[in-house]
């Protein structure tokens, strides 16, 4: 974890575009509560369950209106070096100038009629055209990405994007924080030192957190899957214990040198104010 102590600490909070009037309304509260904390900036998630590119270039647009510093996802997947192209000088034009550079998820026909296979070759192509404008962040996976076919393997893909210009990288939330900190000596032994920011997910709601799982691959453990079975449509004791696990996370990875948080807020406020709180940040 040396390297990691070394960086000052980042807090961030990632919304997606809200595609409704009311999901508009719910993530404008939501903002303003989260603002109050001070977050470093606002990320915003791009094409991640349907949303479009119009849904995140207004999202963005409207935290960097109202004086928050905001990031917006890119994914490649699918996608064309012209059409990426138009992407970033959208956002330049808009006075953004921090990206999250991501493949995506691939449809599910697998094929990929894009020019982009991964992410590592997005961060080059977003460092050839735009020099150093951007700082990038990258996804990274202490559990691994489920595609990949070994540890190893997906260490040295993470690698890639780093060594094709990454700034820092915002993990997969996990609950098992020794997968965290086994993931950063990895790192550490490849020669890789940028900040790698744990991904925070809340724990508000049991169906949903296991449907996200599954198809993300962060495990969540037998104990704590056991106890969110047990209270069944108990929201009320759901989100006490969720705040109790995912506070004690949070604790522990900051006593260890995490360089900061990534909250996954699902545009709610309530449940990463609680835990800013009683981490006392
Ligand atoms: P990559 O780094 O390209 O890796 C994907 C897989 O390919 C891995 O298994 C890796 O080992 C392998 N691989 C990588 N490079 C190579 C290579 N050169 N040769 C061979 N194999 C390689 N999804 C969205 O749709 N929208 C979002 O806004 C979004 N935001 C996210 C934010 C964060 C912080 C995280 C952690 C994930 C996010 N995702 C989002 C999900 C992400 O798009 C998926 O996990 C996707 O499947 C992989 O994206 P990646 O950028 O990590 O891909």
């Amino acid at each position: 974890m040396d390297s990691q102590k070394k960086h000052s600490r980042v807090f961030s909070c990632e919304f997606f575009p809200p595609k409704t009037e009311a999901g508009k309304d719910g993530w404008r509260a939501a903002l303003d509560d989260l603002a109050r904390l001070k977050p470093k900036y606002f990320s915003c998630t791009y094409g991640a369950g349907g949303s479009t590119q119009a849904g995140t270039y207004e999202t963005i647009k409207e935290i960097r209106d109202k004086g928050h510093r905001a990031a917006p996802h890119i994914t490649c997947v699918g996608s064309t070096k012209t059409k990426i192209r138009e992407l970033l000088q959208g956002y330049i034009d808009l006075g953004i100038d921090h990206i999250v550079a991501l493949r995506g998820d691939l449809p599910e026909d697998r094929k990929q009629a894009g020019e982009f296979a991964y992410a590592n070759e997005l961060v080059a192509f977003i460092r050839r055209e735009t020099g150093r404008h951007f700082h990038i962040e990258v996804a990274a996976y202490p559990e691994f990405h489920p595609e990949a076919p070994d540890a190893k393997t997906d260490l040295v893909n993470f690698k890639r994007k780093v060594e094709a210009g990454a700034d820092s990288a915002i993990t997969q939330y996990f609950f098992n924080p020794d997968a965290y900190f086994r993931f950063i000596d990895e790192c550490e032994a490849l020669g890789l030192d940028l900040p790698i920011v744990p991904g925070i997910m809340p724990i508000t709601n049991h169906k949903q957190l296991a449907r996200f799982s599954d198809n993300c691959g962060a495990e969540i453990p037998r104990w704590i899957r056991k106890r969110l079975e047990g209270f069944g449509d108990d929201l009320a004791s759901i989100r006490a214990f969720g705040l109790d696990v995912v506070t004690a996370l949070c604790d522990r990875l900051l006593a260890e040198g995490a360089p900061g948080l990534h909250f996954y807020t699902l545009n709610r406020a309530e449940a990463t104010c609680a835990i800013w709180r009683r981490l006392g940040l």
